[in-house]
């Protein structure tokens, strides 16, 4: 049985004062949340703050990304040391806004995949199509290809212990979610060409739903048997609305 991840997904959002709130509202509801296991991810520079407010707590915590390289003369790079420094369990990789708005490619995002598992980190590894993608028909195509790009560089077994996030570009921020049919359509096309190379890791492997997945819609989405939980963007700036989808999981 694959224990639900909700990640938020804090993007480039939050002060001092507003994320303190935030967690307060958090912590105050999560016990009962009962079935899922539930993570955030906050900007590198409150990655301080937030291990002091969460250590002790049920609740886990990442990074939204991190470089490829260990260490040296990278100006304005994190590397994952680092992210161990504070304690991160998960770093978020591939994110689209990371792929369309920085420029990193597959192999890059592989690459990234790679550093964060060496350095003991568990990858969220985004996938997903454009909206120009869906509608040529390539949705499957180019979450296969984004896979591979991953499974080429570290190999099948590494995707066990890691987690995908299949994210609709189309969906994302834009309050537009995929029905939960098209969701577990491409969630359970991922897992049988997973299952096709290895069917133990495509059994084990955790499959989030990311694309503007709210209080509201969360419970259908992750009742589809291929979907093991939920990247939240916006949702997850609102304490109410997180424990909300927390709870929907199970
Ligand atoms: C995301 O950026 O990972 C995301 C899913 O954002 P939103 O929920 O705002 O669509």
């Amino acid at each position: 049985m694959r224990q639900p991840l909700i990640a938020g997904n804090w993007k480039m959002n939050g002060t001092r004062e507003s994320i303190k709130a935030l967690l307060d509202g958090i912590k105050a509801g999560i016990g009962d949340v009962k079935v899922a296991e539930v993570a955030v991810c906050p900007p590198f520079v409150y990655l301080a703050d937030v291990q002091e407010q969460l250590s002790g707590t049920p609740i886990a915590w990442g990074a939204q990304n991190l470089s490829t390289e260990l260490k040296g003369a990278f100006t304005g790079e994190v590397s994952a040391p680092m992210l161990n420094d504070f304690a991160c369990k998960y770093v978020i990789v591939g994110h689209s806004e990371r792929r369309t708005l920085f420029g990193e490619d597959d192999a890059t995002v592989a690459t990234k995949f790679a550093v964060a598992r060496d350095n003991g980190l568990k990858p969220i590894l985004c996938v997903g199509e454009t909206l120009e993608e869906r509608e040529q028909g390539v949705t499957e195509k180019v979450v296969a290809r984004q896979i591979q790009a991953v499974i080429d560089k570290v190999g099948v077994a590494a995707l066990a212990d890691g987690v995908i996030a299949y994210e609709p570009v189309w969906a994302i921020g834009t309050g537009k979610t995929a029905t939960p049919e098209q969701a577990q359509a491409v969630h359970a096309f991922i897992r049988g060409m997973i299952a096709e190379q290895d069917a133990g890791v495509a059994e084990a492997l955790r499959i989030q739903y990311g694309g503007s997945m709210n209080a509201g819609n969360a419970a259908e989405l992750l009742a589809q048997p291929d979907i093991d939980g939920g990247l939240i963007g916006g949702a997850s700036l609102k304490a109410d609305d997180f424990l909300t989808i927390c709870r929907a999981a199970g």
